[in-house]
């Protein structure tokens, strides 16, 4: 055993001292090339889409994904798994033949879970079938219909407006619903000494070629999973990577079980556009992970939003449902619908870029490294202050700004370290960023002034060799 002092410095919570700008700028890269690699291709909410796209997520990062396969018909609480859609070809003819809507130059020409169809038809009865966004006359708009089935093609407006009534066209969806499966992956990587509390880190990956709305929250989940698995971490974290609703409605439905290790959890999408962050609040409002963001969003200087939970959005709808109520949030840049690239074609490659996805993922990053530090101490000398000169801890009074910043959170530790104040708690009563209260606590402890609760100090001590 040894005393809090060793067991802060040890390597078994996230640490992030070797994040630099260089890993920055290489991590937004990477994340923005994965985003390239799956952008081609079609996904729904089931079917080979999402099996592709689980591969190319797995072949990125050298972890092993788990990956579910749920027969349609199988119960979800109040839902059914549907049937499976696979979609192969798609267009839109005219009479001399030629595709003037072509699904394989981009998949969202066809609303999502399109019924196959072979017709010729006038563009009075065609119509009924297309989507266009008239405000916007040069994107194409994503449309599906999951659970009515229909068909229909979604083209940008100033080629909707050269189609014409004297035309007959070809309309052809070589599409397959049937009973199939409804896929989903997760990685699971345990807390380095065997804490099985967890963290869930959810994205949806049901969107065809949408770059913020989907594939940004996987690379970023990717990433993130790739750091941690190269790194020590206290808690277990949990990744899932599962089509939007009825994807995590059919993991809680499976994992009711599991659900109560769940510490925290953010629901990641929409991280690679210019905006600034917005933070959705878990349904409790006060967890801990609403606590962390708001700590860290505070302190970076940087604009962001946070917002209240409202039962509207990701799937932070079904993880906060009043039957789980898990600490769910959900992490984004530009909200989703408050955006016009939302739900369009221009919602695109380089709608997204490496340092916004970077700038993401080191937020989370610093959200997680909160989580994992915040522990309580108690003060060993709680009876008026201890003399800090004599221990050579009061340095050059009136000196640097930074050193009154540290004197100012050694004097705040030693005045809340009395067992029922976090680290975070201290930092957000003091008005001094986490990591100056985490420094000053270690130097505390190494000093004998604090220590740490049995409950914290046993988990940590598990960790010195
Ligand atoms: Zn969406």
């Amino acid at each position: 055993m040894t005393t809090g002092a060793n067991t802060l410095t040890g390597a078994s919570r996230l640490n992030l001292a070797d994040i630099s700008g260089d890993f920055l700028a290489q991590s937004g890269q990477e994340m923005h090339r994965l985003i390239a690699e799956l952008y081609p291709i079609c996904r729904s909410i089931t079917g080979d889409g999402v099996r592709e796209t689980l591969a190319g997520i797995a072949r990125h990062v050298s972890l092993p994904l788990d990956i579910q396969e749920v027969p349609t018909g199988t119960p979800a609480f109040d839902w059914t798994v549907p049937q499976e859609w696979n979609i192969r070809d798609a267009y839109i003819k005219n009479s001399r033949g030629e595709r003037l809507v072509d699904f394989h130059a981009q998949n969202l020409h066809v609303v999502g879970y399109s019924a196959p169809v072979h017709l010729r038809l006038r563009l009075d009865e065609l119509k009924e079938h297309l989507f266009t966004l008239p405000d916007y006359p040069d994107r194409i708009p994503y449309r599906t219909s999951y659970y009515k089935e229909s068909w229909g093609f979604c083209l940008t407006h100033s080629q909707f407006v050269t189609l014409s009534d004297d035309e007959e066209y070809e309309v052809f969806i070589d599409s397959t619903l049937a009973p199939g499966h409804l896929t989903y992956g997760e990685w699971f990587l345990p807390g380095t000494n065997g804490n099985e509390e967890e963290i869930l880190i959810s994205c949806h990956v049901c969107h065809p070629s949408l770059c913020n709305d989907n594939l940004s929250g996987i690379a970023l989940a990717a990433h993130l999973a790739e750091y941690l698995n190269r790194h020590p971490h206290y808690y277990t974290y949990r990744f899932v990577f599962i089509p939007g609703t009825i994807g995590s409605i059919t993991w809680l439905s499976r994992n009711e079980d599991k659900v109560g290790r769940i510490k925290h959890g953010l629901v990641v999408t929409g991280v690679g556009d210019a905006g600034a962050i917005t933070y959705k609040k878990s349904r409790r409002g006060d967890a801990e992970i609403d606590r962390a963001m708001q700590n860290v969003l505070k302190y970076s200087g940087a604009a962001h939003q946070i917002i209240d939970f409202y039962p509207f959005g990701y799937d932070e709808r079904q993880y906060c449902s009043p039957g789980f109520n898990l600490p769910v949030g959900c992490f984004m840049r530009s909200r989703h619908g408050h955006y016009s690239e939302y739900h369009t074609s221009a919602d695109n490659l380089d709608f997204v870029q490496p340092p916004f996805l970077a700038d993401s993922l080191v937020k989370i990053l610093e959200v997680l490294n909160v989580l994992e530090n915040n522990v309580y101490y108690q003060s060993l000398n709680p009876k008026c202050e201890p003399q800090l000169g004599k221990r050579g801890l009061y340095r050059a009074m009136g000196g640097a700004s930074n050193e009154k910043m540290a004197e100012m959170a050694l004097l705040w530790v030693l005045n809340l370290a009395d067992g029922t104040h976090s680290l975070l708690d201290m930092s957000n009563l003091s008005g001094l960023p986490f990591e100056n209260i985490r420094q000053a606590a270690t130097l505390l402890a190494q000093h004998d002034l604090l220590e740490m609760p049995a409950s914290d100090a046993a988990l940590i001590s598990l960790q010195v060799d």
